[in-house]
């Protein structure tokens, strides 16, 4: 589509609902602050010239709280200067660390792979990622790329960087090292496990493992890290899981309340709590509470259609969101992820040691699972939600973790059940639009017919 014509689309729905104060709610921070509706819609308003990428998405702006979630997304690189400021340390970590240990700890959480691939959908431009695959590999996965061209170019800034990473993910390890020419860091390691002896010997470690992180952090912020504060932190971040959960178990009524598009945002885009689990919470119960209205009121969400086809996104949820609209368009729709981020698929327990529950999340995390094991998660999921007509496996370009697993896991799953499975890879934002477009076509029409449906 020609961007004049992205523009006016983008209008027309903008004019369905368009940004106005009262519409919109205040956001506490974690650093005790309120962003009030009067700064998110300034911020907004401006977003319309700053961000060209933006255009290029169907956002249903009526959802209450879906603003005040894009403003979130948006203006992380303001707040984090904000906090930084305020005295708050900004620290990097991997996609699938858990946030409760860092935000617990008094720092402030930023996964710099998303971080960076949100900026260049907001931006609607590749760059990013282009000049990081120069710099680290042409194989390198989006997200690293983008990453590591944003850190390194001082595009943003960390003040520490300390990922727990696995031997299911090369790229960050590299991507981190290769960035220590401009930041401090540590490495926490985080094992794979396939028997319950290598489980023991795993908490053992993993246990040394977040001592370790505690005693430096530490010593950065110059404060101990206070095992209750830990705990407190679990007890809120268990709340916005909570409510994420309800979120996505709303793609599961007769009447679908929200579009993929929207879904992704509040499940996988907020994924690690945007910098701010307070401001994302207050905005996360905003939605919900609109979404029951909503399913109250037998309302569908802008773009869905009628009597969709339910398909769950596996491997890694694809980071090109314009293709979410276009499988709404197709007659699909989302009905969950499983993804890498996926901090809010379990609460965090909080009664007991912190730090020895914070080492068995480590070492439980699905992503991190084998293949056949994180087959057999995904196989128990499909099954929970019971309204999954289909699934599709997506891998990164570049991402030979994915690409491994990704036959392994989905033979696993035909075997034990009958369900069509869809094997895709993405890359970059925008770039293989037409050729997603007839795999979803086909494969759609496939479920239809298995249903009978016309
Ligand atoms: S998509 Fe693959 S290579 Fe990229 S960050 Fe995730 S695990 Fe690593």
């Amino acid at each position: 589509m020609k961007p004049l014509d992205k523009r006016l689309k983008f209008g027309l729905n903008i004019l369905k609902k368009p940004y106005i104060v009262s519409n919109l709610g205040a956001l506490p921070t974690i650093d005790g602050r309120v962003v009030s509706s009067w700064e998110i819609f300034w911020y907004m308003t401006a977003a319309l010239f700053k961000f060209p990428g933006i255009f290029d998405f169907r956002v249903d702006v009526s959802i209450r709280g879906m603003t005040e979630l894009q403003y979130l997304i948006l203006s992380v690189p303001e707040r984090i200067e904000t906090m930084r400021q305020r005295g708050l340390k900004i620290v990097g970590k991997w996609s699938v660390n858990p946030t409760d240990l860092y935000f617990g700890s008094g720092v402030v959480a930023l996964d710099p792979f998303f971080f960076a691939f949100c900026r260049m959908l907001a931006l609607g431009d590749n760059a990013l990622a282009i000049r990081g695959r120069a710099y680290l590999s042409p194989d390198a996965c989006p997200a690293q790329a983008a990453a590591y061209a944003l850190f390194y170019e001082g595009g943003a800034k960390l003040d520490l960087f300390y990922p727990f990473v696995g031997p299911w993910c090369y790229d960050s390890q590299y991507c981190y090292e290769a960035l220590r020419s401009k930041y401090k860091g540590f490495f926490g390691e985080s094992p794979c496990i396939s028997s319950d002896r290598q489980k023991n010997l795993s908490l053992e470690f993993m246990l040394s493992e977040v001592r370790s992180f505690l005693e430096k952090i530490a010593a950065e912020t110059g404060k101990p890290v206070d095992t209750e504060k830990l705990r407190r932190e679990f007890i809120r971040e268990n709340k916005i899981r909570d409510v994420t959960r309800k979120i996505q178990a709303l793609m599961l009524e007769d009447c679908i309340p929200l579009g993929s598009l929207d879904l992704i945002m509040a499940t996988f885009i907020s994924g690690d709590w945007l910098c701010d689990p307070a401001a994302c919470l207050a905005a996360m119960e905003r939605i919900y509470e609109s979404l029951r209205e909503r399913v109250r009121k037998g309302q569908r969400g802008w773009g869905v259609a009628d009597d969709p086809v339910r398909i769950l996104v596996t491997g890694i949820a694809w980071g090109d969101l314009g293709l979410y609209n276009v499988m709404d368009d197709m007659g699909g729709v989302l009905a969950g992820t499983e993804c890498v981020m996926n901090n809010y698929q379990e609460d965090i327990p909080t009664i007991g040691d912190p730090v020895q529950i914070m080492a068995e999340r480590f070492i439980n995390t699905p992503y991190t699972f084998g293949a056949v094991q994180k087959a057999l998660w995904t196989l128990s999921n499909i099954k929970r939600m019971g309204r999954v007509d289909g699934v599709v496996f997506n891998c990164n370009f570049g991402c030979n973790y994915n690409a491994a697993a990704a036959r392994i896991v989905t033979d696993t799953i035909k075997e034990h059940m009958d369900i069509p499975i869809l094997l895709v890879d993405s890359d970059l934002p925008g770039e293989n639009r037409g050729q997603m477009r007839t795999r979803f076509g086909a494969f759609f029409e496939m479920i239809r017919k298995r249903k009978g449906r016309k």
